[in-house]
């Protein structure tokens, strides 16, 4: 008899799941009444168990929507929190301690929130309803609640008690059925009383001659009639369930004005009106909804089609997507990160290095210009054992790693940045860590082995002849770079300052220069004039930077005609060319590097990378990580909102159409 309701409560529920547009709603008994009228006491009556959350302190906080679904087959009685997951309840005492939990998060400073909580019981006792419990109306507020919490409870109230719900107004027999909230609340929205049910509890509280006459309210009388009740649990030691409707129905049967007057009392009674009722009205909203349903489905058909070309996706082959297209792109750039590219970064970080050992200890002195003459001096080798010292000594082995670490992060971070994974932060920053992570667990053993493989070096390289002219070549390329830069600075000063101006200036500070050497005085050192506007301590500061470029060109020419001479042709003369020899030996320490890094360090990664991605982001994600992950493209999170609503409006339509059938 009841397949209607059962259908359309399932049907509801999915309906739930694919939006609240109203055209969608199908009705739902929504329970209203003051504090202590007796609403819980009703509902487990209904339900045959105590589970709702008790005590003085407003623990109502939140709508319920409880679903009564009639297990017809099935001994077992239990509760599901589909929000929570928790999966079957069979102890309602665990149920009431959830609700209780539940309502309390609300905290005191709000008192109630609009957002449901869901509670599905499954029990053979229980027929195939939904109900809805509110936070019971209130006369006085304590002095921890907010001031407009009055307001807030009729607000949400209201909201729930829209068509086309089904309003049940519970009040207590023993007060004044004017002062009824729940009565008040019902007649501004249902004047007419089509969809209120009126409840009065507490029928034992008051005589029964009287009981009977507020049956017929006549203050407000309602198409669906008021029923009165006996729900007193607790006190008397009656659980709800049996023993209670025993006595419910004592009760009655002991007072003959019910009989005589043939009034609707019992909770049995309640129990069928609303069942009835909620059936009638899901019927009645079924050509609407069927047609809404098919409206929807339409759309999300022509959606589907139009955007996507009824393509399929899955939350799961999308992940599996995007980490294969990682790690391809991961493999192009391994391919393209190999030794030639390490090395060419190594090498220039060394002859950067070189370049600064050159300046400090050979090209800002003076006397080099005698170099290629004077060479065999003793004061030459010892400064080119300190040159070598100093290179192999700068910790090659650490910036080395340091440096192919940094540029293996950063390509990994521009590959992350690239296409889906801008959506995917979270993913990102994991990738990001583990990859860290391997390189940092080689990094030491990486150190070690190359400062143990170049410390030879240390002490001498030797080279071949054609090693030796490399050097050479690449001695040139170095200095001819680094005399181009001077060049550029002292272009960009002259056109600055005019070269009348600067050359009058430097004569200037050639004369100073020339006066302090005379008095046995430092060479006067001026700083970069801070103010713009100094412009004459400017000039003198640009002549004094002039000057000195000047110089530095000069002996950068000195040094490679030196290098170009005959002199440096041969590795003989190698404290005449100490660039070649640095050079000679920056490219042994580049090889050597390299290669360690390459095996210690490099193959680890390429090789554990891959592997990791796969361990951490596609086996070790469980459905919710991986619907987590697909949700945060936007393209892919609207396209499976709008298969999903497809499917869910098919399956409902499907439903509706038996029903139909049926019907
Ligand atoms: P709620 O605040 O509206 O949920 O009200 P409760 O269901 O908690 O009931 C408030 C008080 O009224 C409790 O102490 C109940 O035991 C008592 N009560 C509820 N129904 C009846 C009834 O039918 N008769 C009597 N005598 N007391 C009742």
């Amino acid at each position: 008899l009841m397949i209607l309701t059962k259908k359309l409560i399932e049907v509801r529920n999915l309906l739930k799941t694919v939006n609240n547009n109203a055209n969608l709603q199908l009705p739902s008994i929504v329970v209203i009444g003051s504090q202590s009228s007796g609403k819980s006491s009703v509902l487990e009556a209904i339900v045959g168990h105590e589970f709702l959350p008790k005590g003085s302190n407003m623990v109502t906080r939140r709508p319920i929507e409880l679903t009564l679904i009639h297990s017809e087959n099935s001994k077992e009685e239990y509760g599901e929190f589909p929000q929570l997951g928790l999966g079957k309840i069979s102890d309602f005492k665990k149920i009431q301690k959830t609700l209780t939990d539940l309502n309390l998060a609300v905290p005191d400073s709000e008192c109630v929130s609009s957002k449901p909580i869901e509670l599905r019981i499954y029990s053979p006792n229980v027929p195939d309803l939904t109900l809805v419990d509110l936070p019971g109306y209130i006369q006085i507020h304590s002095r921890h609640q907010p001031p407009t919490l009055k307001q807030k409870i009729s607000d949400l109230c209201e909201m729930y008690i829209k068509e086309p719900n089904i309003i049940l107004a519970v009040c207590a027999a023993d007060v004044d059925l004017a002062n009824s909230e729940a009565l008040r609340a019902s007649r501004k929205i249902d004047p007419l009383g089509h969809r209120t049910i009126g409840v009065l509890t507490k029928m034992d509280l008051v005589d029964p001659a009287d009981a009977v006459a507020k049956l017929n309210n006549p203050d407000f009388p309602l198409q669906l009639g008021y029923i009165g009740v006996v729900c007193k649990a607790g006190g008397s030691g009656n659980a709800p369930g049996q023993a209670l409707i025993r006595a419910e129905d004592n009760y009655f049967k002991s007072h003959p004005e019910f009989r005589q007057a043939n009034a609707s009392v019992g909770t049995p009674v309640l129990r069928n009106r609303l069942m009835k009722v909620l059936e009638e009205h899901m019927g009645r909203g079924l050509y609407r909804i069927v047609n809404s349903v098919e409206k929807e489905l339409d759309d999300a058909r022509y959606q589907f089609k139009v955007h996507y070309n009824d393509r399929k996706i899955s939350p799961e082959s999308y992940v599996a997507e995007a980490m294969d297209s990682l790690k391809t792109r991961f493999k192009a750039f391994t391919k393209e990160f190999g030794k030639p590219q390490v090395r060419d970064q190594v090498r220039a970080m060394l002859e950067e290095r070189i370049r600064e050992i050159c300046e400090e200890v050979y090209w800002n002195d003076p006397r080099v210009n005698q170099l290629p003459k004077i060479c065999s001096d003793p004061i030459w080798t010892t400064r080119l054992d300190l040159t070598f010292a100093s290179l192999t000594k700068s910790g090659v082995g650490r910036s080395s790693v340091q440096l192919v670490i940094d540029t293996l992060v950063q390509n990994m971070e521009q590959m992350l940045s690239a296409d889906q994974f801008a959506h995917h932060p979270e993913a990102r920053e994991q990738i990001l860590a583990f990859s860290t992570e391997i390189l940092r667990s080689k990094f030491h053993v990486t150190v070690d082995q190359v400062e143990n493989t170049i410390k030879p070096y240390k002490f001498e390289v030797e080279c071949t002849e054609q090693e030796w002219q490399e050097g050479v070549k690449r001695a040139v390329t170095l200095l001819d770079t680094t005399l181009s830069t001077s060049e550029q600075e002292l272009k960009t000063i002259k056109s600055a300052f005019g070269r009348r101006r600067l050359r009058n200036a430097i004569a200037q500070i050639k004369k100073q220069e020339k006066e302090a050497e005379v008095n046995g005085l430092p060479t006067p050192v001026v700083a970069e004039p801070v103010s713009e506007s100094d412009r004459e301590a400017k000039l003198l500061f640009n002549a004094r930077e002039a000057l000195r470029l000047q110089k530095h060109i000069s002996t950068l020419q000195g040094r490679l005609a030196a290098l170009r001479s005959r002199q440096c042709g041969v590795s003989a003369n190698k404290s005449c060319c100490p660039e070649a020899l640095l050079e000679v030996l920056a490219d042994k320490l580049t090889y050597t590097a390299v290669m360690f890094i390459y095996v210690e360090l490099l193959n680890e990664f390429f090789f554990q990378l891959p592997r990791e991605i796969d361990n951490k982001l596609y086996y070790d994600l469980n459905r919710q990580q991986i619907l987590k992950f697909a949700n945060e493209n936007p393209t892919v999170r609207k396209h499976l909102e709008i298969q999903e609503r497809k499917a869910t409006l098919e399956l409902v339509m499907e439903k509706l159409r038996s029903l139909n059938r049926k019907h």
